[in-house]
């Protein structure tokens, strides 16, 4: 049995991994644990920008960014959290400016700032340029920078090692079990704090701007440990993936000027948010377009709407978003600047995930009890700072902010904690779960997780109604049963992606469900979560917080947990 022995081990080489690495790494000895080489995580991808009120092209401040937060989370989110965010964002993004990151500059040399999504001036009186932008490959340069920062401050690296187990010893947690990809080996890793920072689970949809390998393994490994999951119905629909593919445009093309067009060419968001018009947040914008769909006037009687960039000037947009206009290209074989983009919603963030408190201290129940040694940040935390619905650019911050902060308290509590003990024989769930999916069953993968995806698509997206959530749910169990025999072709130990699937969509189907049955629970309308049959907000009855715990036989079992209010009372959410 291969043991290895460190202070803090971080499952997760994203932007939250890495900055809680940097952190922790100041004082203890610490490894990063990660299925992918780092720089492939998706924090990669993001395009857009960073949140933080800088204040370089007009005036701006942290609490007018706190106030669009809390409104955008349609008043979910916890207030105090979000204060945090929103004052660290500054000298966060600073931070990272000193560390190199090669951030868009204004023609003065400051950081470059653009509109997006809900941000605003003045408690709401119009859009803010808030966004701090690398062109649009902010996420790639956030990476890449703190790859860097790792790599000089001697962190070690475990690349492709994928964890599937969290070890808990006398109540503590004592480490994590993990796959060599190369050799099919486990590793025991055994340390005095653990972080999850795996990121999202959008691959439980079907249509999703996610990676391959979004697949909630966080969430699920720890929900498989008893510990709950907060939020799961909240799922965001971002209004503009390519069609049918789902691939990102990100919402910086309507920061620069791009406008959503029905098949009448009608700039249809004006009539349903006057103010923000196409830079309403992304849980309304995505419905108006179902909306518009729903009444005939999707784009040739289809289900997407244009995504118009061609009144821009041409040379600014190739220079602005150069990958963007290398994307649509490349896929559809069109140049943005002379015909629009068809869109249509992708499944694009989890709003819900692993609990915990401002330190990213995990949490286990409605009363802030932590889990002694146990941490998350990044996507698959929830703090909470998006409630209902996250704003663009504010998961960049997010990761930021509450990697750091992670890293932070491991880095205290691994000074004064022992090293718990091992507990006997660590590896024994993980080989057994191994032997389980390598016998011989009868079970597709892939077919188990087109039919998921399928679904989840179909009946718990940006619409939902009791009826469908009820038949999805009663479908997951039947999908669940049958990923228990699955018949996997590759028998081999060296890179066997196949298995990894297997216990991937084991994840997968277990998050389906509860965020299924937490949508079906919740009967009111809120943020990204929509009830036909309950379309209003109801803060009297659902004013709070869900939880999700797994009970033994792999189904959900619901409670509920308060929302902290400290600054704006919730108000109707008009843009
Ligand atoms: C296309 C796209 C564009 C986006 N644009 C923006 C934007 O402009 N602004 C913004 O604020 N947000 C944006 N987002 C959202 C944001 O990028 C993500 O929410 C954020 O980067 C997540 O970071 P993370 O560190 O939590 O996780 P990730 O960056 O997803 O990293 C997850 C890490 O966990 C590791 N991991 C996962 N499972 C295991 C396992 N079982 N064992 C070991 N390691 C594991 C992976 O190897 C990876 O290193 C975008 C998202 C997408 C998909």
């Amino acid at each position: 049995m291969a043991v290895h022995q460190f202070d803090g081990v971080i499952v997760g080489a994203g932007g939250a991994g890495l900055m809680a690495a940097l952190q922790a790494s100041k004082g203890a000895k610490i490894a990063v644990v990660s299925k992918l080489y780092p720089t492939r995580s998706h924090t990669g991808t993001a395009q857009g920008g960073i949140g933080a009120a800088l204040g370089n092209l007009e005036k701006d401040s942290w609490e007018w960014h706190m106030f669009d937060t809390v409104k955008g989370s349609d008043y979910l989110a916890d207030q105090d959290a979000v204060e945090l965010m929103c004052r660290e964002a500054v000298e966060t993004v600073y931070e990272l400016e000193h560390m190199g990151l090669p951030f868009s500059r204004t023609p003065e040399g400051k950081i470059a700032q653009r509109p997006f999504g809900g941000h605003t001036r003045e408690f709401g009186k119009g859009p803010v340029r808030r966004a701090c932008y690398a062109a649009d490959r902010t996420g790639h340069m956030i990476l890449q920078t703190l790859y860097q920062q790792c790599i000089k401050q001697g962190v070690t690296f475990f690349d492709e090692f994928h964890v599937v187990d969290l070890l808990i010893s006398e109540g503590r947690t004592a480490g994590v079990v993990a796959v060599e990809l190369a050799t099919g080996e486990l590793h025991t890793f055994h340390a005095k704090g653990v972080m999850f920072a795996t990121g999202g689970s959008g691959r439980m949809f079907k249509i999703t701007s996610n990676a391959l390998t979004l697949t909630g393994d966080g969430m699920g490994i720890l929900y498989r440990r008893g510990i709950p999951l907060q939020d799961m119905e909240f799922f965001q629909f971002h209004p503009t993936g390519i069609y049918k593919m789902g691939i990102l445009i990100t919402e910086a093309a309507r920061g620069e000027g791009g406008i959503l067009r029905n098949k009448a060419g009608e700039r249809f968001m004006e009539r349903y948010t006057p103010t923000l018009k196409d830079l309403a947040p992304r849980d309304m914008v995505s419905r108006a377009i179902h909306q518009e769909v729903l009444e005939g006037r999707g784009i040739d009687g289809k289900d997407f709407v244009h995504l118009d960039l061609t009144h821009l000037d041409a040379d600014a947009i190739h220079k602005k978003l150069p990958d963007i206009t290398d994307f649509v290209e490349t896929y559809l074989g069109i140049d943005p600047t002379k015909q629009p983009i068809p869109v249509q919603p992708t499944a694009h963030y989890a709003m819900g995930g692993i609990p915990t408190d401002a330190s990213a201290r995990v949490v286990v129940d409605d009363k802030k009890t932590v889990m002694p040694g146990l941490y998350a940040a990044g996507e698959c935390a929830c703090v909470s700072v998006h409630g209902a619905n996250r704003l663009g650019t504010n998961s960049l911050v997010d990761i930021i902010v509450f990697g750091r902060r992670g890293g932070k308290s491991l880095l205290e509590d691994v000074k004064r904690d022992p090293l718990p003990p091992l507990p006997a024989d660590p590896e024994k769930q993980a080989r057994e779960r191994i032997a389980r999916l390598m016998a011989e069953g009868g079970q597709r993968v892939s077919d188990i997780r087109t039919e998921m995806q399928a679904r989840m698509t179909e009946k718990a997206s940006v619409f939902r109604i009791a009826e469908g959530l009820t038949d999805v749910i009663g479908r997951l169990k039947q999908l669940r049963k049958r990923a228990e025999s699955v018949r996997l072709t590759d028998r081999g130990k060296a890179y066997n992606a196949e298995l990894m699937e297997a216990m991937e969509l084991e994840y997968l189907l277990e998050l389906a469900e509860a965020t299924a049955a937490a949508a079906l629970a919740r009967q009111e309308s809120r943020g990204a979560h929509y009830r036909e049959d309950f379309p209003k907000r109801d803060d009297a009855n659902w004013l709070k917080h869900s939880l999700v715990w797994r009970q033994p036989d792999g189904s959900p079992r619901l409670g509920t947990k308060p929302v902290t209010i400290t600054r704006f009372e919730p108000k109707e959410r008009k843009y």
